[in-house]
């Protein structure tokens, strides 16, 4: 049984890729980028523990109009061959469109990713390569900064007309309001929890990461 060590899920969004997509996001990222825009990801430990059979399954029964799934963190290079599963198994049953973001650029990747690296990257159509860098955020439409390019892999996308952040959605998961998306302007996060807590409203995922799963992987050795 191969499984994912994920953060949360988002069974539709807008804003994180070309058309309308599942979104996943995993848990732990070796990289520590300042500024990281989702720190509590960063911690392989945590998160919850699910079977990519299982994940498979969810998005098997996901509406038609769910065309594509991204991949995000955490950092999904962290949990390349799990993903790459996946993919494989999701493709049987449909043309899923495949977007990742890495902190890795994907010259990186090509020269000195690892088999699983590899193969997830030989199955995305849409690839955001590079680290966020808080002190060249810019408003870009699915990054957050300058640094991080856009990578059609297959001809499957283009790119978007307007480079513009493609905003911001507001879900409630049972447990809070959580946001999705790469805001705009970089002091969004803070100041929309500061807001939401000051209104009593409680955060989507502040338990996720206070769950205590155990790291079985070790710490991935991605340099
Ligand atoms: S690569 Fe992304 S998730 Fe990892 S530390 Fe950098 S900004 Fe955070």
């Amino acid at each position: 049984m191969t499984t994912l060590q994920i953060s949360h899920l988002a069974d539709r969004t807008a804003v994180l890729g070309p058309g309308i997509r599942a979104a996943i996001w995993v848990r732990g990222c070796p990289l520590r980028c300042p500024g990281c825009i989702a720190p509590e990801d960063l911690p392989f430990e945590g998160g919850h523990t699910r079977d990519v059979e299982d994940l498979a399954g969810w998005l098997a029964g996901l509406p038609a109009e769910i065309t594509g799934v991204t991949f995000s963190g955490g950092e999904p290079m962290a949990q390349a061959p799990a993903l790459a599963e996946l993919v494989e198994r999701i493709r049987r049953d449909r043309n899923w469109s495949v977007m990742s973001y890495s902190g890795f650029t994907i010259e990186h990747l090509r020269r000195h990713g690892d088999p699983g690296q590899r193969r997830l990257l030989g199955q995305l159509d849409v690839l955001v390569d590079g680290p966020y860098r808080a002190a060249r955020h810019a408003d870009l439409r699915w990054r957050g900064s300058a640094n991080q390019r856009l990578h059609f892999l297959t001809g499957r996308h283009t790119a978007p007309a307007e480079d513009r952040s493609a905003g911001i959605e507001l879900r409630t998961d049972g447990d809070g309001v959580r946001w999705i998306g790469v805001p705009p302007i970089p002091a969004f996060r803070a100041g929309f929890e500061d807001a939401m807590r000051a209104q009593g409203v409680p955060l989507g995922g502040e338990h996720d990461h206070r769950e205590d799963h155990e790291d079985t992987r070790g710490d991935p050795d991605v340099r």
